[in-house]
């Protein structure tokens, strides 16, 4: 199954596809959804009752356009830590994404007024369905609602300012996140070994395997679990292979009019242009 959320004359509600067709169930909220809410577990049991959705009077929100917890890691790929000025940790670098950065699939990723470095990461994004505390690397997998895309777009000056990154992963407009979150059942345990590319104006800047993150989708729910509860709707950005923009001689940043594409193989492609943020009235 796939869940998008949309904006329909600026009501939010949810789209569900089974069977090749999106059925629109309406104003409802994803987390329900995604954390198996009992009266939309029976309203997806009888889809068919449900109207095809009419995809020309919508806009694409992110899958959940409001999580509670966006948990980013970092150097979660051998490859990309080597390209990095790091040492590879022993414990998962985990950076705090805050909703207000958040762009949906075909919406603008937003090149800030203060710089021009604005680099792509390409990653696995895992969206929570069950509460997780205290949770085993063995059990991990069963909180997991889905799997979606993200593009953990980094403000690289403001990233390096200081030893905490949080102000350049956390611009408005640099964290691209869809187009729909893609259940468990239809991806390998754990959405490993799945090929992951990132595009930028149709050339491709990184290519990975989602089956090489040093900490697998399981880890990283046991480990932050051990700390900080997880709760339905919450979203783990697993990480990004190597290739990045800053990495590069000369460095590649995104500037305006660029197309920007991350494609996880069995999810989808989640695609961006790239725009300035408007200068102040
Ligand atoms: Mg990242």
């Amino acid at each position: 199954m796939r869940l998008m959320t949309y904006s329909r004359d600026g009501v939010e509600g949810v789209a569900v596809k089974q069977g090749g067709s999106w059925h629109d169930l309406g104003a409802i909220d994803p987390v329900a959804v995604l954390s198996g809410d009992p009266a939309i577990k029976n309203r997806l049991a009888s889809l068919e009752a449900a109207p095809e959705l009419d995809l020309a009077a919508i806009r694409l929100l992110p899958p959940v356009p409001r999580p509670g917890k966006i948990i980013c890691v970092g150097l979660n790929y051998a490859d990309h830590t080597a390209e990095s000025p790091y040492a590879q940790p022993s414990y998962p670098t985990l950076f705090p994404r805050f909703a207000t950065s958040l762009v949906a699939d075909r919406a603008s990723i937003i090149r800030p007024r203060s710089s021009q470095e604005l680099d792509f990461e390409g990653e696995l994004a895992v969206v929570i369905g069950r509460q997780a505390r205290h949770v085993s690397q063995e059990v991990a997998l069963q909180h997991v609602a889905g799997y979606s895309i993200f593009n953990d777009a980094s403000i690289r000056d403001y990233q390096f300012k200081t030893p905490q990154w949080t102000v350049g992963k956390n611009f408005d407009g640099t964290g691209a996140f869809g187009p729909e979150i893609v259940t468990p059942d239809e991806l390998p345990e754990g959405a490993k070994g799945l090929g992951i590319t990132t595009r930028l104006n149709g050339e491709t800047v990184q290519s990975g395997d989602t089956g090489d993150m040093l900490y697998s989708v399981a880890d990283l729910i046991a480990i932050i679990s051990e700390a900080i509860t997880l709760e339905p709707g919450d979203v783990i950005a697993t990480g990004t292979p190597a290739g990045i923009g800053w990495a590069r001689e000369p460095k590649l940043f995104m500037k305006p009019g660029d197309v920007v594409e991350v494609e996880i193989e069995g999810i989808g492609i989640l695609q961006n242009h790239i725009e300035d943020e408007v200068a102040a009235a």
